[in-house]
């Protein structure tokens, strides 16, 4: 499943999420719909995905684990937790090009809080209304 939604960066992480989730999925639920996700974790995909969108760093997002910003709700926090805690180690095995990057990312500084509208949402329907509007 790739976002249809996400661009860039963020596109590339949703996509590593959703490969961890795989990972995760198949030994602990044995997912196999929806490209070997249970329901449950697929809902779960949908939710980071709408969380990267609407992420207020924006294309600088920083690795989400250090993040001072809590978006994630308790719940579905410590489900993505649990499926990164596991399926981290075997990332280097299964996809190791986005394993590397991951852990690059782990290691670039938090940045500034960024300002209003930074997130990939607010852009795209800034997109929207300056195209409307001309
Ligand atoms: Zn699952």
């Amino acid at each position: 499943m790739s976002s249809t939604l996400l661009t860039g960066r963020l596109a590339k992480e949703h996509k590593t999420i959703v490969h961890m989730l795989q990972i995760y999925c198949q030994a602990h639920h044995q997912g196999q719909k929806n490209n070997g996700l249970c329901e449950a974790c697929n809902q779960l995909a949908g939710y980071a995905e709408q969380k990267l969108d609407r992420c207020p760093y924006g294309d600088s997002k920083p690795d989400c684990a250090r993040c001072p910003i809590h978006c994630y709700k308790p719940d579905e926090r410590e489900r993505a937790r649990q499926a990164m805690r596991f399926a981290g180690p075997k990332m280097l095995w299964h996809h190791p090009i986005e394993a590397i990057i991951h852990l690059y990312d782990r290691k670039r500084p938090i940045p500034e809080r960024p300002p209003k509208g930074a997130s990939q949402q607010a852009r795209r329907k800034q997109a929207q209304l300056d195209s409307t509007s001309e």
